[in-house]
Protein backbone atom coordinates (compact mmCIF):
# COMPACT_ATOMS: atom_id res chain seq x y z
CA UNK A 1 0.00 0.00 0.00
CA UNK A 2 1.62 3.50 -0.58
CA UNK A 3 1.99 5.43 2.33
CA UNK A 4 -0.30 8.71 2.64
CA UNK A 5 0.18 12.14 2.43
CA UNK A 6 1.15 14.22 5.25
CA UNK A 7 -1.59 16.00 6.29
CA UNK A 8 -1.49 19.89 6.64
CA UNK A 9 -3.70 20.98 9.57
CA UNK A 10 -3.12 17.62 12.39
CA UNK A 11 -6.39 16.01 12.34
CA UNK A 12 -8.14 13.40 14.69
CA UNK A 13 -10.74 11.17 15.24
CA UNK A 14 -12.49 10.69 18.65
CA UNK A 15 -14.32 7.73 19.03
CA UNK A 16 -16.42 7.92 22.27
CA UNK A 17 -20.41 6.73 22.98
CA UNK A 18 -20.53 9.39 26.02
CA UNK A 19 -21.13 12.65 24.10
CA UNK A 20 -19.79 14.88 26.47
CA UNK A 21 -16.74 12.83 26.34
CA UNK A 22 -16.49 13.62 22.56
CA UNK A 23 -17.24 17.26 23.29
CA UNK A 24 -14.93 18.21 26.00
CA UNK A 25 -11.96 16.12 23.96
CA UNK A 26 -13.22 18.15 20.75
CA UNK A 27 -12.80 21.08 23.08
CA UNK A 28 -9.59 21.00 23.68
CA UNK A 29 -8.17 19.52 20.69
CA UNK A 30 -9.87 22.28 18.98
CA UNK A 31 -8.26 24.86 21.39
CA UNK A 32 -4.77 23.28 20.51
CA UNK A 33 -5.04 24.22 16.86
CA UNK A 34 -6.47 20.17 16.14
CA UNK A 35 -9.20 19.69 13.61
CA UNK A 36 -10.93 17.04 15.29
CA UNK A 37 -13.61 14.49 13.71
CA UNK A 38 -15.66 12.26 15.95
CA UNK A 39 -17.90 9.27 16.13
CA UNK A 40 -20.37 7.63 18.26
CA UNK A 41 -19.70 4.10 17.99
CA UNK A 42 -18.11 1.54 16.04
CA UNK A 43 -20.71 1.66 12.68
CA UNK A 44 -20.07 5.13 12.25
CA UNK A 45 -16.58 5.17 12.84
CA UNK A 46 -16.26 2.45 9.99
CA UNK A 47 -18.13 4.94 8.07
CA UNK A 48 -16.59 8.31 9.22
CA UNK A 49 -13.02 7.57 9.52
CA UNK A 50 -10.51 9.01 7.11
CA UNK A 51 -7.29 9.15 7.21
CA UNK A 52 -5.94 11.34 9.76
CA UNK A 53 -2.67 11.54 12.24
CA UNK A 54 -4.31 9.54 14.78
CA UNK A 55 -7.20 7.84 16.47
CA UNK A 56 -8.48 8.54 19.89
CA UNK A 57 -10.85 5.71 20.95
CA UNK A 58 -12.53 4.17 24.26
CA UNK A 59 -12.10 0.67 24.72
CA UNK A 60 -16.05 -0.33 25.50
CA UNK A 61 -18.26 0.49 23.17
CA UNK A 62 -21.70 -0.24 21.45
CA UNK A 63 -21.98 -2.19 18.11
CA UNK A 64 -18.40 -3.20 18.42
CA UNK A 65 -15.27 -2.75 21.19
CA UNK A 66 -12.32 0.10 20.84
CA UNK A 67 -10.14 -3.00 19.86
CA UNK A 68 -12.28 -3.29 16.57
CA UNK A 69 -11.55 -0.20 16.02
CA UNK A 70 -7.87 -0.55 16.24
CA UNK A 71 -8.41 -3.36 13.97
CA UNK A 72 -9.81 -1.05 11.54
CA UNK A 73 -7.56 1.11 11.15
CA UNK A 74 -4.64 -1.07 11.60
CA UNK A 75 -6.08 -2.51 8.74
CA UNK A 76 -7.81 0.44 6.29
CA UNK A 77 -5.27 3.02 7.42
CA UNK A 78 -2.04 1.47 8.68
CA UNK A 79 -0.60 4.81 9.24
CA UNK A 80 -2.67 5.91 11.81
CA UNK A 81 -1.83 5.81 15.25
CA UNK A 82 -4.64 4.57 17.63
CA UNK A 83 -4.47 5.73 21.07
CA UNK A 84 -6.96 3.87 23.65
CA UNK A 85 -9.01 5.32 26.67
CA UNK A 86 -10.33 3.37 29.51
CA UNK A 87 -12.24 3.81 32.62
CA UNK A 88 -11.60 0.36 33.62
CA UNK A 89 -8.28 -0.36 32.66
CA UNK A 90 -7.23 -4.19 33.04
CA UNK A 91 -3.60 -5.88 32.54
CA UNK A 92 -5.30 -8.05 29.94
CA UNK A 93 -7.10 -5.16 27.66
CA UNK A 94 -3.55 -3.18 27.96
CA UNK A 95 -1.66 -6.20 26.73
CA UNK A 96 -3.96 -7.15 24.07
CA UNK A 97 -4.11 -3.45 22.56
CA UNK A 98 -0.49 -3.79 22.13
CA UNK A 99 -0.25 -6.44 20.91
CA UNK A 100 -2.90 -5.29 18.08
CA UNK A 101 -0.49 -2.47 17.41
CA UNK A 102 -1.83 0.58 19.58
CA UNK A 103 0.10 3.20 19.42
CA UNK A 104 -0.59 3.72 23.66
CA UNK A 105 -2.96 3.18 26.18
CA UNK A 106 -4.86 5.96 28.43
CA UNK A 107 -6.32 6.07 31.42
CA UNK A 108 -9.33 7.69 31.97
CA UNK A 109 -9.99 10.74 32.97
CA UNK A 110 -6.94 11.97 30.73
CA UNK A 111 -5.63 15.20 31.51
CA UNK A 112 -4.98 18.02 28.72
CA UNK A 113 -1.22 17.89 29.27
CA UNK A 114 -1.15 13.95 28.97
CA UNK A 115 -3.40 13.98 25.63
CA UNK A 116 -1.54 16.56 24.39
CA UNK A 117 1.98 15.01 25.17
CA UNK A 118 0.67 11.65 23.66
CA UNK A 119 -1.04 13.04 20.86
CA UNK A 120 2.34 14.89 19.57
CA UNK A 121 4.53 11.44 20.15
CA UNK A 122 1.94 9.60 18.35
CA UNK A 123 1.67 12.25 15.27
CA UNK A 124 5.80 12.29 15.39
CA UNK A 125 5.86 8.80 15.15
CA UNK A 126 3.48 8.72 12.35
CA UNK A 127 5.54 11.05 10.56
CA UNK A 128 8.45 9.29 11.17
CA UNK A 129 6.99 6.14 10.51
CA UNK A 130 5.64 8.15 6.72
CA UNK A 131 9.17 9.35 6.61
CA UNK A 132 10.20 5.73 6.44
CA UNK A 133 7.92 4.44 4.08
CA UNK A 134 8.10 6.63 1.57
CA UNK A 135 12.50 6.48 1.72
CA UNK A 136 11.85 2.31 1.87
CA UNK A 137 10.11 3.18 -1.51
CA UNK A 138 12.21 5.61 -2.90
CA UNK A 139 14.87 2.98 -2.07
CA UNK A 140 12.76 0.44 -3.95
CA UNK A 141 12.31 2.73 -6.73
CA UNK A 142 16.05 3.54 -7.20
CA UNK A 143 17.11 -0.43 -6.58
CA UNK A 144 14.20 -1.85 -9.02
CA UNK A 145 15.79 1.36 -11.37
CA UNK A 146 19.27 -0.09 -10.89
CA UNK A 147 18.27 -3.75 -11.41
CA UNK A 148 16.30 -2.91 -14.60
CA UNK A 149 19.51 -0.97 -15.93
CA UNK A 150 22.09 -3.85 -14.57
CA UNK A 151 19.81 -6.38 -16.62
CA UNK A 152 19.85 -4.46 -19.32
CA UNK A 153 23.65 -3.78 -19.96
CA UNK A 154 23.95 -7.45 -18.66
CA UNK A 155 22.04 -8.27 -21.52
CA UNK A 156 23.46 -5.67 -24.00
CA UNK A 157 26.89 -7.29 -22.79
CA UNK A 158 25.44 -10.95 -23.15
CA UNK A 159 24.66 -9.86 -26.65
CA UNK A 160 27.46 -8.07 -27.86
CA UNK A 161 29.45 -10.61 -26.43
CA UNK A 162 27.38 -13.28 -28.49
CA UNK A 163 27.76 -11.53 -31.32
CA UNK A 164 31.25 -11.15 -31.08
CA UNK A 165 31.87 -14.97 -30.15
CA UNK A 166 29.78 -15.79 -32.83
CA UNK A 167 31.82 -13.28 -35.32
CA UNK A 168 35.16 -15.02 -33.66
CA UNK A 169 34.16 -18.73 -34.23
CA UNK A 170 33.29 -17.61 -37.84
CA UNK A 171 36.04 -16.84 -39.12
CA UNK A 172 38.86 -18.87 -40.16
CA UNK A 173 41.40 -17.22 -38.36
CA UNK A 174 42.30 -17.90 -35.00
CA UNK A 175 42.11 -14.49 -32.14
CA UNK A 176 44.27 -14.41 -29.36
CA UNK A 177 44.17 -12.23 -26.65
CA UNK A 178 46.94 -12.35 -24.59
CA UNK A 179 47.15 -10.70 -21.44
CA UNK A 180 50.73 -9.01 -19.45
CA UNK A 181 53.21 -9.56 -18.17
CA UNK A 182 53.36 -13.20 -19.30
CA UNK A 183 51.47 -12.94 -23.00
CA UNK A 184 49.44 -15.98 -21.46
CA UNK A 185 46.23 -17.05 -23.51
CA UNK A 186 42.91 -15.33 -21.76
CA UNK A 187 40.22 -16.05 -24.94
CA UNK A 188 40.54 -18.15 -28.34
CA UNK A 189 37.84 -18.58 -30.71
CA UNK A 190 36.86 -22.03 -31.88
CA UNK A 191 39.56 -22.09 -34.81
CA UNK A 192 42.37 -23.03 -33.00
CA UNK A 193 41.21 -26.44 -33.01
CA UNK A 194 41.38 -26.41 -36.68
CA UNK A 195 44.84 -24.78 -36.91
CA UNK A 196 46.69 -25.44 -34.08
CA UNK A 197 44.72 -29.09 -33.50
CA UNK A 198 43.65 -27.61 -29.23
CA UNK A 199 40.89 -27.72 -28.00
CA UNK A 200 39.78 -23.61 -26.26
CA UNK A 201 40.13 -25.06 -23.25
CA UNK A 202 43.38 -26.77 -23.17
CA UNK A 203 45.10 -23.87 -24.86
CA UNK A 204 43.22 -20.70 -22.19
CA UNK A 205 45.41 -19.52 -19.32
CA UNK A 206 48.81 -20.89 -21.49
CA UNK A 207 51.48 -18.42 -22.39
CA UNK A 208 51.11 -17.42 -26.08
CA UNK A 209 55.56 -18.62 -26.42
CA UNK A 210 54.10 -22.37 -26.45
CA UNK A 211 52.61 -21.89 -30.02
CA UNK A 212 56.46 -20.95 -31.23
CA UNK A 213 58.54 -23.19 -32.25
CA UNK A 214 61.23 -22.00 -30.02
CA UNK A 215 61.93 -19.68 -27.15
CA UNK A 216 64.64 -17.20 -30.39
CA UNK A 217 61.60 -17.63 -32.34
CA UNK A 218 58.73 -16.05 -29.70
CA UNK A 219 61.91 -13.60 -29.07
CA UNK A 220 61.57 -12.31 -32.43
CA UNK A 221 57.71 -11.68 -31.97
CA UNK A 222 58.37 -10.06 -28.82
CA UNK A 223 61.18 -7.85 -29.94
CA UNK A 224 58.93 -6.86 -33.15
CA UNK A 225 56.40 -6.08 -30.48
CA UNK A 226 58.57 -3.61 -28.40
CA UNK A 227 60.11 -2.13 -32.00
CA UNK A 228 56.31 -1.46 -32.93
CA UNK A 229 55.31 0.59 -29.44
CA UNK A 230 58.93 2.34 -29.38
CA UNK A 231 57.79 3.52 -32.78
CA UNK A 232 54.37 4.66 -31.99
CA UNK A 233 52.57 1.59 -33.76
CA UNK A 234 49.87 -0.22 -32.24
CA UNK A 235 49.72 -2.52 -35.03
CA UNK A 236 52.24 -5.35 -35.88
CA UNK A 237 52.68 -8.15 -38.46
CA UNK A 238 55.13 -11.04 -38.43
CA UNK A 239 55.54 -14.39 -40.60
CA UNK A 240 56.71 -17.49 -39.26
CA UNK A 241 56.38 -20.93 -38.25
CA UNK A 242 54.30 -21.60 -35.73
CA UNK A 243 53.63 -25.01 -33.58
CA UNK A 244 50.61 -27.07 -33.64
CA UNK A 245 49.93 -29.79 -30.53
CA UNK A 246 51.12 -32.40 -32.46
CA UNK A 247 54.05 -30.82 -32.86
CA UNK A 248 54.17 -30.07 -36.26
CA UNK A 249 54.49 -26.54 -38.19
CA UNK A 250 52.66 -23.91 -39.71
CA UNK A 251 53.57 -21.30 -41.73
CA UNK A 252 51.85 -18.03 -39.68
CA UNK A 253 50.74 -15.06 -40.47
CA UNK A 254 50.36 -13.11 -36.83
CA UNK A 255 48.60 -9.70 -37.04
CA UNK A 256 48.48 -8.46 -33.45
CA UNK A 257 46.87 -5.23 -31.79
CA UNK A 258 48.71 -3.96 -28.95
CA UNK A 259 46.46 -2.13 -26.63
CA UNK A 260 48.21 0.07 -24.00
CA UNK A 261 47.11 1.93 -20.61
CA UNK A 262 47.47 6.06 -20.52
CA UNK A 263 51.00 5.47 -19.19
CA UNK A 264 52.09 3.81 -22.26
CA UNK A 265 52.23 0.58 -20.84
CA UNK A 266 51.32 -2.62 -23.18
CA UNK A 267 48.05 -4.37 -21.14
CA UNK A 268 46.74 -6.53 -23.58
CA UNK A 269 47.95 -7.65 -27.27
CA UNK A 270 45.04 -9.23 -29.86
CA UNK A 271 46.64 -11.51 -32.09
CA UNK A 272 45.26 -12.63 -35.20
CA UNK A 273 46.52 -15.74 -36.79
CA UNK A 274 46.25 -16.72 -40.30
CA UNK A 275 47.68 -20.58 -41.70
CA UNK A 276 49.68 -19.35 -44.98
CA UNK A 277 51.11 -22.51 -44.88
CA UNK A 278 49.93 -23.22 -48.46
CA UNK A 279 50.11 -20.00 -49.70
CA UNK A 280 53.49 -19.49 -48.91
CA UNK A 281 54.68 -23.36 -49.93
CA UNK A 282 52.58 -22.40 -53.33
CA UNK A 283 54.67 -19.44 -53.78
CA UNK A 284 57.75 -21.54 -52.86
CA UNK A 285 56.94 -24.57 -55.21
CA UNK A 286 55.86 -21.94 -57.94
CA UNK A 287 58.80 -19.70 -57.85
CA UNK A 288 61.10 -23.25 -57.43
CA UNK A 289 59.67 -24.62 -60.34
CA UNK A 290 59.21 -21.19 -62.47
CA UNK A 291 63.06 -20.56 -62.02
CA UNK A 292 64.52 -23.94 -63.95
CA UNK A 293 62.82 -23.63 -66.84
CA UNK A 294 63.19 -19.69 -67.02
CA UNK A 295 66.46 -20.05 -66.74
CA UNK A 296 66.76 -22.55 -69.56
CA UNK A 297 64.58 -19.95 -71.75
CA UNK A 298 67.11 -17.30 -70.84
CA UNK A 299 70.23 -19.28 -71.51
CA UNK A 300 68.53 -20.61 -74.79
CA UNK A 301 67.50 -16.80 -75.86
CA UNK A 302 71.24 -16.03 -75.01
CA UNK A 303 72.97 -18.45 -76.94
CA UNK A 304 70.69 -17.72 -80.03
CA UNK A 305 71.08 -13.76 -79.61
CA UNK A 306 75.15 -14.09 -80.11
CA UNK A 307 74.89 -16.82 -82.52
CA UNK A 308 71.69 -16.46 -84.52
CA UNK A 309 73.66 -15.16 -87.73
CA UNK A 310 75.92 -18.14 -87.77
CA UNK A 311 73.51 -21.07 -86.66
CA UNK A 312 72.58 -23.82 -88.69
CA UNK A 313 69.14 -24.75 -89.41
CA UNK A 314 69.33 -27.73 -87.32
CA UNK A 315 70.18 -26.26 -84.02
CA UNK A 316 68.05 -22.98 -84.58
CA UNK A 317 65.36 -25.42 -84.68
CA UNK A 318 66.31 -27.60 -81.69
CA UNK A 319 67.07 -24.00 -79.97
CA UNK A 320 63.44 -23.14 -80.61
CA UNK A 321 61.59 -26.29 -79.74
CA UNK A 322 63.39 -26.21 -76.13
CA UNK A 323 62.24 -22.97 -75.99
CA UNK A 324 58.64 -23.99 -76.46
CA UNK A 325 58.99 -26.48 -74.77
CA UNK A 326 59.99 -24.99 -71.79
CA UNK A 327 57.11 -21.94 -72.12
CA UNK A 328 54.68 -24.41 -72.47
CA UNK A 329 55.92 -26.25 -69.33
CA UNK A 330 55.80 -22.70 -67.17
CA UNK A 331 52.49 -21.86 -69.04
CA UNK A 332 50.94 -25.07 -67.71
CA UNK A 333 52.38 -24.62 -64.25
CA UNK A 334 50.94 -21.10 -64.22
CA UNK A 335 47.84 -22.31 -65.59
CA UNK A 336 48.17 -24.96 -62.52
CA UNK A 337 48.97 -22.03 -60.29
CA UNK A 338 45.68 -19.66 -60.88
CA UNK A 339 43.43 -22.55 -61.08
CA UNK A 340 44.60 -23.99 -57.15
CA UNK A 341 44.59 -20.07 -56.16
CA UNK A 342 41.01 -19.09 -57.42
CA UNK A 343 39.49 -22.90 -56.44
CA UNK A 344 41.87 -21.62 -53.09
CA UNK A 345 39.97 -18.50 -53.01
CA UNK A 346 36.13 -20.48 -53.15
CA UNK A 347 36.09 -18.92 -56.98
CA UNK A 348 34.95 -22.48 -58.48
CA UNK A 349 31.63 -22.23 -60.44
CA UNK A 350 29.98 -24.99 -61.82
CA UNK A 351 28.28 -24.58 -64.74
CA UNK A 352 26.40 -27.64 -64.41
CA UNK A 353 24.41 -29.79 -66.66
CA UNK A 354 23.37 -33.47 -67.47
CA UNK A 355 26.64 -35.21 -69.22
CA UNK A 356 27.06 -38.67 -70.24
CA UNK A 357 30.29 -39.66 -68.31
CA UNK A 358 30.98 -42.04 -70.73
CA UNK A 359 30.88 -40.13 -73.47
CA UNK A 360 32.90 -37.59 -71.48
CA UNK A 361 35.69 -39.92 -70.59
CA UNK A 362 35.93 -41.62 -74.03
CA UNK A 363 36.59 -37.74 -75.72
CA UNK A 364 39.53 -37.70 -73.36
CA UNK A 365 40.71 -41.42 -74.45
CA UNK A 366 40.56 -40.10 -77.92
CA UNK A 367 42.34 -37.17 -77.12
CA UNK A 368 44.82 -38.93 -74.82
CA UNK A 369 45.77 -42.18 -77.49
CA UNK A 370 48.45 -40.62 -79.31
CA UNK A 371 50.44 -39.99 -76.17
CA UNK A 372 49.82 -43.26 -74.73
CA UNK A 373 50.94 -44.70 -77.89
CA UNK A 374 54.11 -43.29 -77.67
CA UNK A 375 54.69 -44.58 -74.94
CA UNK A 376 53.72 -47.95 -76.03
CA UNK A 377 50.65 -48.03 -73.94
CA UNK A 378 47.33 -49.29 -73.99
CA UNK A 379 44.22 -47.64 -73.19
CA UNK A 380 41.35 -49.75 -72.52
CA UNK A 381 37.73 -49.05 -72.05
CA UNK A 382 35.07 -50.82 -69.58
CA UNK A 383 31.91 -49.14 -68.77
CA UNK A 384 29.00 -50.81 -67.21
CA UNK A 385 26.35 -49.20 -69.32
CA UNK A 386 26.63 -46.78 -72.46
CA UNK A 387 24.46 -44.45 -70.73
CA UNK A 388 25.79 -42.96 -67.19
CA UNK A 389 24.77 -39.90 -66.58
CA UNK A 390 25.13 -37.36 -64.18
CA UNK A 391 24.48 -33.22 -63.16
CA UNK A 392 28.03 -31.95 -63.37
CA UNK A 393 30.40 -28.80 -64.85
CA UNK A 394 31.54 -31.40 -68.09
CA UNK A 395 34.46 -28.81 -68.49
CA UNK A 396 36.13 -29.16 -64.76
CA UNK A 397 35.24 -32.66 -64.33
CA UNK A 398 37.00 -33.00 -68.14
CA UNK A 399 40.07 -31.75 -66.13
CA UNK A 400 39.67 -34.08 -63.62
CA UNK A 401 39.68 -36.96 -65.86
CA UNK A 402 42.73 -35.49 -67.67
CA UNK A 403 44.45 -35.50 -64.96
CA UNK A 404 43.67 -38.78 -63.98
CA UNK A 405 44.95 -40.73 -67.61
CA UNK A 406 48.01 -37.85 -67.88
CA UNK A 407 49.17 -39.44 -64.80
CA UNK A 408 48.33 -43.41 -65.39
CA UNK A 409 50.44 -42.95 -68.87
CA UNK A 410 53.06 -40.38 -66.80
CA UNK A 411 53.64 -43.15 -64.11
CA UNK A 412 53.21 -46.38 -66.22
CA UNK A 413 55.72 -48.24 -67.87
CA UNK A 414 55.66 -48.73 -71.66
CA UNK A 415 54.00 -51.97 -72.69
CA UNK A 416 51.66 -51.78 -69.86
CA UNK A 417 47.86 -50.74 -70.24
CA UNK A 418 45.68 -48.51 -68.60
CA UNK A 419 42.02 -49.29 -68.11
CA UNK A 420 39.13 -46.58 -68.28
CA UNK A 421 36.13 -47.59 -65.78
CA UNK A 422 32.52 -45.78 -65.70
CA UNK A 423 29.85 -47.73 -63.25
CA UNK A 424 26.62 -46.28 -61.53
CA UNK A 425 27.12 -46.88 -57.63
CA UNK A 426 24.15 -45.61 -55.10
CA UNK A 427 23.23 -42.67 -56.54
CA UNK A 428 26.80 -42.00 -57.49
CA UNK A 429 28.31 -42.10 -60.96
CA UNK A 430 31.80 -43.70 -60.43
CA UNK A 431 34.70 -43.43 -62.53
CA UNK A 432 38.41 -45.27 -62.11
CA UNK A 433 41.71 -45.24 -63.98
CA UNK A 434 43.54 -48.06 -63.85
CA UNK A 435 47.59 -48.61 -64.21
CA UNK A 436 49.94 -51.00 -63.82
CA UNK A 437 52.48 -48.45 -63.13
CA UNK A 438 55.28 -47.25 -60.39
CA UNK A 439 52.19 -47.26 -57.75
CA UNK A 440 52.92 -45.39 -54.73
CA UNK A 441 54.17 -45.82 -51.39
CA UNK A 442 51.57 -46.62 -48.70
CA UNK A 443 52.87 -44.12 -46.24
CA UNK A 444 53.00 -41.42 -49.57
CA UNK A 445 48.98 -41.66 -50.27
CA UNK A 446 48.42 -39.09 -47.27
CA UNK A 447 50.24 -36.33 -49.12
CA UNK A 448 48.52 -36.71 -52.85
CA UNK A 449 45.80 -34.80 -52.65
CA UNK A 450 47.28 -32.07 -50.92
CA UNK A 451 49.14 -30.06 -53.78
CA UNK A 452 51.27 -28.20 -52.15
CA UNK A 453 51.56 -29.49 -48.81
CA UNK A 454 55.13 -29.81 -47.12
CA UNK A 455 55.95 -33.40 -48.92
CA UNK A 456 56.43 -34.26 -52.32
CA UNK A 457 55.31 -37.85 -53.45
CA UNK A 458 58.82 -39.84 -54.54
CA UNK A 459 57.20 -41.19 -57.75
CA UNK A 460 58.52 -39.73 -60.82
CA UNK A 461 57.71 -39.96 -64.69
CA UNK A 462 58.90 -42.77 -66.40
CA UNK A 463 59.21 -40.62 -69.33
CA UNK A 464 60.52 -37.22 -69.72
CA UNK A 465 57.24 -35.74 -68.46
CA UNK A 466 56.55 -32.49 -66.89
CA UNK A 467 55.34 -32.74 -63.09
CA UNK A 468 54.65 -30.28 -61.52
CA UNK A 469 52.34 -32.17 -58.10
CA UNK A 470 49.03 -29.94 -58.53
CA UNK A 471 46.76 -31.73 -60.48
CA UNK A 472 45.44 -34.04 -58.17
CA UNK A 473 44.93 -31.00 -55.44
CA UNK A 474 43.12 -29.24 -58.57
CA UNK A 475 41.20 -32.69 -58.68
CA UNK A 476 40.06 -32.88 -55.26
CA UNK A 477 38.97 -29.18 -55.10
CA UNK A 478 36.56 -30.01 -58.39
CA UNK A 479 35.41 -33.02 -56.89
CA UNK A 480 34.46 -31.93 -53.73
CA UNK A 481 33.00 -28.64 -55.11
CA UNK A 482 30.54 -31.33 -56.55
CA UNK A 483 30.10 -33.24 -53.33
CA UNK A 484 31.72 -35.81 -54.59
CA UNK A 485 34.88 -38.29 -53.35
CA UNK A 486 38.05 -38.89 -54.86
CA UNK A 487 40.60 -41.49 -54.02
CA UNK A 488 42.84 -44.16 -54.66
CA UNK A 489 44.05 -47.92 -54.27
CA UNK A 490 47.78 -48.50 -54.74
CA UNK A 491 50.18 -51.01 -53.99
CA UNK A 492 53.49 -49.79 -54.61
CA UNK A 493 55.38 -51.10 -57.34
CA UNK A 494 52.35 -52.76 -58.76
CA UNK A 495 50.36 -49.55 -60.36
CA UNK A 496 47.45 -47.77 -59.26
CA UNK A 497 43.31 -47.39 -59.54
CA UNK A 498 42.51 -43.35 -59.13
CA UNK A 499 38.81 -42.94 -58.96
CA UNK A 500 36.53 -40.22 -58.09
CA UNK A 501 32.36 -40.96 -57.65
CA UNK A 502 29.69 -37.82 -58.17
CA UNK A 503 26.60 -37.65 -57.44
CA UNK A 504 23.88 -38.40 -59.86
CA UNK A 505 21.77 -35.40 -59.39
CA UNK A 506 24.42 -32.99 -58.16
CA UNK A 507 23.57 -33.68 -54.55
CA UNK A 508 25.16 -36.53 -52.62
CA UNK A 509 23.17 -39.68 -52.16
CA UNK A 510 21.58 -40.09 -48.44
P1 LIG B 1 50.73 -31.98 -62.64
O1 LIG B 1 50.56 -30.83 -61.73
O2 LIG B 1 51.26 -31.64 -63.95
O3 LIG B 1 49.53 -32.84 -62.68
P2 LIG B 1 51.81 -34.26 -61.30
O4 LIG B 1 51.16 -35.18 -62.21
O5 LIG B 1 53.18 -34.59 -60.81
O6 LIG B 1 51.90 -32.80 -61.93
P3 LIG B 1 49.60 -34.72 -59.53
O7 LIG B 1 48.75 -35.09 -60.65
O8 LIG B 1 49.07 -33.84 -58.47
O9 LIG B 1 50.93 -34.01 -60.02
O10 LIG B 1 50.12 -35.99 -58.81
C1 LIG B 1 50.87 -35.86 -57.60
C2 LIG B 1 51.90 -36.93 -57.46
O11 LIG B 1 51.29 -38.17 -57.24
C3 LIG B 1 52.75 -37.14 -58.68
O12 LIG B 1 53.83 -36.23 -58.70
C4 LIG B 1 53.17 -38.58 -58.51
O13 LIG B 1 54.29 -38.64 -57.65
C5 LIG B 1 51.99 -39.21 -57.83
N1 LIG B 1 51.06 -39.87 -58.79
C6 LIG B 1 49.98 -39.35 -59.37
N2 LIG B 1 49.36 -40.24 -60.15
C7 LIG B 1 50.08 -41.37 -60.06
C8 LIG B 1 49.95 -42.67 -60.64
N3 LIG B 1 48.96 -42.98 -61.48
N4 LIG B 1 50.89 -43.59 -60.31
C9 LIG B 1 51.88 -43.29 -59.45
N5 LIG B 1 52.06 -42.09 -58.89
C10 LIG B 1 51.17 -41.13 -59.18
MG1 LIG C 1 49.10 -34.86 -62.86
Amino acid sequence: MDAPAEISTPTVMVLDDEEIVRRALMRRLESSGYVVHTAKDYPEFTERMVECDAVLCDIILPGGSGLDALKFTREHFPYTPVILMTGQPSYETAAEAIRLGAFDYLTKPVSKTNLLLTLERAIRNRQLMLEKQRLEAENKAYRLQLEEKVAQQTQALRESQEFLTTLTNTMADVVFSLSMPGFNIDYVNQSVIKIFGYQPGEILGQPFSQLFIDDLSFAVFNQKQIGALSAGNSQMRIEQPMLKKDGSTITAEVVSTLVTAEDGQLVEVISVVRDVTERSFLFGVVAHELRSPLSLVTGFLQVLLSDFATMDQASLARYLQTLNKQSLRMLHMLDEFLDVTKIEFGDVTLNRERVNIVDLVQDYVDEFSYLASKKDIVLKEKYDKPLLECVCDAHKIGEVVANLIDNAIKYSHPGTTVQLMARQENGSVWVGVKDEGTGIKSEEIQYLFKGFSHKRVSTKPTGDEVSTGLGLAICKRIVEAHQGKIGVESTFGQGATFWFSLPVNGFPPK
